[in-house]
């Protein structure tokens, strides 16, 4: 039998307002939030696709805090993301007013507190949320987030078999269901859709993958790993922000991160990867956040909640499996605006390496069709040698671009001598003609990392 439904809300601007004022101590709501907020309070499915520090988790942290009662049920795949975010929450609240569940919760009065309705949001894994029924176990739910809902899709860089059952969450209760992640293509966006069952007329809050500051380049490892290493270690060690590493495998970050900290002993850098331990891997995150290590060296386990603004460069020094998954890892670069760079390092070793069963295990049929396809997706991005890397990242998650668009700013708009600028040009004069023009638009021209003639 099902809970009564919770009757929709229709709340008013000003009331979210001095909630994200309050809580958040946020003047204004970034573009699409307030309206995501509204249409999930009013009893909508939601489905927010955002770029990676968008704000995406006050679409459901707003309906939560909104009350006195009630709760908001989170499932994220990330438990350490979990527990910043609750620690976060009951700073701001001064009052313990968020949890998470999962098998890092070692109180177990917790789980009791949150089903008598004791909290206002409940994080938890898919596991716990499907293996208790969390959803009709929780007094007074009103809302259900998942978070990082790429998960669900077998398409997308991040597959988690768990997140394909929690379409089954919801089951018959009367609740809204919001799905977050980042942008993603249309076919993972459907595959999301359908996973978790959202409902129809549901939502659809989406924002383009453009990251205007981000200088994109790719490299190929001609001049071998030790030349590459020695050009990051130059930059370290200099004040000059944060930096992020990323590597294939654990040996490789460990071998990278020695020899950085070999070239540059002046530099505070730490290695991260699935290896490590808990202990480590937490100082690692929390020192690279608050600003006492400038380099992290690390596996793909480094990512999901590292919300740092100011991450200057991110260096591939072996390319990932999938263009998705390195558009969310130099994503990471440049959250605060600023012109932020990022490299790419590969060779055919980098690529082949995939094709390992140690990789491959468990695909078959259109899944095994697929990841190979995302491969060669990959590849050719990395080594291609004309045409504008934004532009084909653009492309890659279907942004209507034209043909002639270019970027003015990645390493193949700057090659060689004949240049084309069309796209920079056209934006100069759309900056001139718009106030749509985006800040960061003016930002990159004025910064440098708009390369055109400035006088044409
Ligand atoms: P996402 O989940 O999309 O990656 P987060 O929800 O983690 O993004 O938010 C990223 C950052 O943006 C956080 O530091 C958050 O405080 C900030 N933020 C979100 N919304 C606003 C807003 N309306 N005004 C100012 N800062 C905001
Ligand atoms: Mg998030
Ligand atoms: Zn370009």
């Amino acid at each position: 039998e099902a809970p009564p439904k919770p009757p929709p809300e229709q709340v008013s601007s000003e009331r979210l307002r001095d909630v994200l004022r309050d809580v958040w101590g946020h003047a204004q709501f970034r573009e699409g939030q307030e309206q995501a907020v509204e249409r999930a309070c009013a009893g909508c499915d939601v489905a927010v696709y955002w770029p990676t520090g968008s704000g995406k988790s006050l679409v459901y942290q707003v309906p939560a805090l909104l009350h006195d009662t009630g709760c908001v049920l989170v499932i994220s795949p990330l438990v350490s993301l979990m527990m910043d975010q609750c620690k976060a929450l009951n700073a701001k609240k001064g009052a313990d007013v968020a949890c998470f569940l999962g098998s890092a919760q070692h109180d177990y009065s917790v789980e009791q507190k949150a089903k008598a309705g004791q909290y206002r949001l409940v994080y938890a894994t898919p596991e716990k949320a499907l293996g208790s029924d969390l959803a009709r176990a929780l007094t007074g739910l009103r809302l259900i987030a998942v978070d990082e809902a790429h998960c669900v899709s077998e398409w997308g860089h991040d597959f988690r078999p768990e997140f394909r059952r929690l379409g089954d969450l919801r089951g018959n209760l009367q609740v809204p269901l919001v799905a977050l992640t980042a942008t993603a293509p249309p076919h993972v966006r459907k595959d999301i859709e359908r996973s978790l069952k959202l409902r129809p007329g549901f939502h659809l809050a989406a924002k383009t993958a453009d990251r205007p500051n981000l200088k994109l380049s790719c490299q190929p490892l001609s001049s071998g790993l030790g030349t590459v290493l020695r050009d990051v270690a130059k930059s370290l060690g200099k004040k000059n922000g944060a930096t992020l590493v990323y590597c294939s495998t654990r040996n490789e970050v460990e071998a990278t991160a020695a020899t950085l900290k070999q070239q540059a002993p002046e530099a505070t850098i730490a290695a991260y990867h699935a290896g490590l331990g808990d202990a480590l891997r937490k100082a690692a995150h929390y020192d690279f956040l608050a600003g006492r290590v400038e380099c992290v060296v690390a596996t793909v386990a480094f990512g999901m909640g590292i919300d740092k603004p100011d991450v200057r460069r991110v260096v591939h020094v072996s390319p990932p499996k999938t263009l998705e998954e390195y558009y969310q890892q130099v994503g990471r670069a440049g959250r605060d605006g600023l012109p932020s760079s990022c490299v790419l390092y590969h060779s055919a070793s980098g690529f082949t390496r995939y094709e390992s069963d140690f990789y491959k295990k468990g695909l078959e049929g259109e899944g095994l069709t697929r990841y190979d396809d995302s491969i060669k997706k990959m590849r050719a991005f990395a080594e291609r040698d004309s045409g504008c890397r934004r532009r084909h990242i653009l492309q890659h998650f279907q942004e209507d671009v034209d043909d002639a668009w270019c970027c003015g700013a990645c390493d193949l708009c700057n090659k060689g001598e004949e240049r084309d600028y069309t796209g920079p040009c056209r934006l100069v004069c759309a900056a001139a003609q718009s106030v749509t023009c985006s800040a960061t638009d003016l930002t990159q021209l004025a910064s440098g990392s708009f390369k055109g003639k400035r006088n044409s």
